[in-house]
């Protein structure tokens, strides 16, 4: 990050950054390298403001929130065209974005009463003369810190939801990101403009440490499992709770029965759209025998017609371009061969598809996150195999299977949590499903009833309707409750 020292007349000096398009380097924006105190009075005045909004109950902000659904959805060229600029995806994919965010927006808000309001529970033997519920309670003020690759739909997954549920937030986007973070504080705050509900603070990673241990109620982290790491170090610290989405390492597995047409198009396009820059966008492909040639012929023709620039576009973290060129360097020096492109293929700022087959699985194309436009193809004996290593990652983020007869029972022996049958990533695209992986993937959830339930901490209450029958839970029991307590539990359970 470029940063710049500057001071207005009479104002303390700032620090400044700019973000720049990644196709052009264009400045986008540029934007203030928020200190620890600038965070800290941020989540100060969240406070207040998380008061007030939980106070309007949900169905004020369920208006509230349907109101800024609107404003995206009014605004959505200008939205996608600045996603375009900033983050250099096709304005195509800018706009499917910002629908995805959209749903979940609307989803989130038309849900929460229901999922986080009252539920009451069967009270059990013991308690027979009480009734039992449980209610969620908003947190307070939720610290979200979001990547740069879908800078409106992932932050919002976590920012939609933790509005819902009653919260105020305090968003530190991507510093690849910054002018699309505020953009959506600044949409909002046109909505609701009482209170500084939803606010911004942009800067670097120091930035997002200070978020930290700024003294927020709960840690929604999405970006890279070394950052998660960090983050939850500085979390630790005042045992701020966290929510940790991180990267992936996607399998999509062809069975011998599959449709290969969708199962080509699903392969081609989980793995080179965005520029292959998605979390849960698919990394390796495991293909059974009697359909491999076939499988790999087709994809290289379909692969072969992508180009980046066009389809796709640039690499927007600069610092990634290294990594993809590792990956391909690594896995052809190991007896790798490329059946599109090769590296050749890294055109900074652009990279052109990469199809790798032979590919040792000790590798780091087929261990590490890659997050470029490339696919490794591996032939695999039967299907038992192709799970077996699709398992066998360090990551569990989702993944996809292709079969006419076998979906199911191939994705519940996935281990990553979520997976398509006979499409890709499509659970994104369903907001009552949750979202969020396995080990270097993170924990948590976003989206869904658990994503609501992750910025809400459920309160249980009892509440004595009459007199117990049998006094168990008093200094006023006597040897005969003792007695009778026994005789009851012996007449349930004891048969
Ligand atoms: P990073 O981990 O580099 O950064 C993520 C965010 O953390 C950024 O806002 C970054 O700020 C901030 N950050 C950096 N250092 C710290 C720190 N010490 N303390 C607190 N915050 C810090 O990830 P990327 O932005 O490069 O995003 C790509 C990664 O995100 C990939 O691994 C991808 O798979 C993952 N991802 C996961 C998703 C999921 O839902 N599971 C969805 C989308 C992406 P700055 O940019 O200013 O350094």
């Amino acid at each position: 990050m470029a940063r710049r020292v500057t001071r207005q007349y009479g104002e303390p000096m700032t620090e400044k950054f700019d973000s720049r398009n990644p196709a052009t380097g264009d400045v986008v924006g540029t934007f203030p390298v928020h200190t620890a105190e600038d965070v800290n009075a941020a989540v100060e005045r969240a406070r207040g403001a998380a008061a007030w909004w939980g106070d309007l109950g949900y169905a004020g902000r369920r208006g509230r929130l349907r109101a800024w659904r609107t404003q995206l959805v009014q605004r959505i060229d200008e939205l996608a065209d600045l996603v375009h600029r900033e983050n250099g995806k096709p304005v195509g994919d800018a706009i499917s974005e910002v629908v995805l965010a959209a749903e979940h927006l609307s989803w989130a808000a038309a849900n929460a009463a229901r999922v986080l309001g009252r539920h009451r529970v069967a009270p059990g033997m013991l308690a027979i003369n009480q009734t039992a519920s449980t209610t969620y309670v908003p947190y307070g003020v939720i610290g979200v810190i979001g990547p740069w690759n879908y800078p409106v739909h992932t932050p919002l997954g976590s920012i939609s939801y933790a509005l819902a549920a009653g919260n105020a937030v305090v968003f530190k986007p991507s510093e690849y990101t910054p002018a699309v973070g505020a953009w959506l504080a600044e949409s909002f705050a046109s909505v609701v403009p009482e209170q500084p509900v939803f606010q911004l603070v942009t800067g670097s990673g120091d930035t997002g440490a200070a978020l930290c241990r700024a003294g927020v109620d709960k840690l929604a982290f999405t970006g890279s499992a070394a950052t998660g790491k960090t983050v939850m170090a500085s979390c630790a610290g005042t045992l701020t709770p966290v929510l940790i989405e991180c990267g992936g390492k996607d399998a999509l597995i062809v069975a011998g029965d599959a449709d290969l047409d969708a199962a080509v198009d699903a392969t081609v396009w989980g793995g080179m759209s965005n520029a292959g820059q998605t979390c849960a966008g698919v990394e390796r492909v495991y293909v059974v025998s009697s359909v491999y040639e076939d499988f790999v012929a087709r994809v290289s023709r379909a692969a072969r017609l992508i180009h980046g620039g066009t389809h796709y576009g640039p690499m927007t973290m600069p610092a990634q371009i290294d990594v993809v060129r590792r990956h391909i360097d690594d896995a052809l020096a190991r007896g790798g061969r490329a059946v599109v492109g090769g590296p050749d293929s890294v055109q900074p700022p652009y990279v052109q598809p990469v199809v790798l087959v032979d590919v040792p699985e000790d590798s780091a194309a087929v261990q590490e996150e890659t997050f470029g436009p490339t696919l490794t193809i591996t032939r695999v004996r039967d299907v038992d195999e192709a799970i077996e290593r699709a398992n066998a990652s360090p990551y569990g983020l989702g993944g996809a299977v292709f079969s006419a007869k076998q979906g199911d029972q191939i994705a519940d022996r996935l281990s990553c949590g979520m997976v398509s049958i006979n499409s890709a990533l499509t659970y994104a695209a369903v907001p009552g499903l949750p979202w969020g992986g396995l080990r270097n993937s993170g924990f948590g959830r976003i989206h869904g009833p658990d994503g609501l339930r992750e910025f809400a901490w459920p309160r249980a209450v009892t509440h004595q309707r009459f007199a117990p029958t049998i006094r168990a839970l008093t200094f006023r029991r006597t040897p005969r409750d003792v007695a009778r307590l026994k005789r009851v539990v012996q007449a349930r359970w004891g048969r």
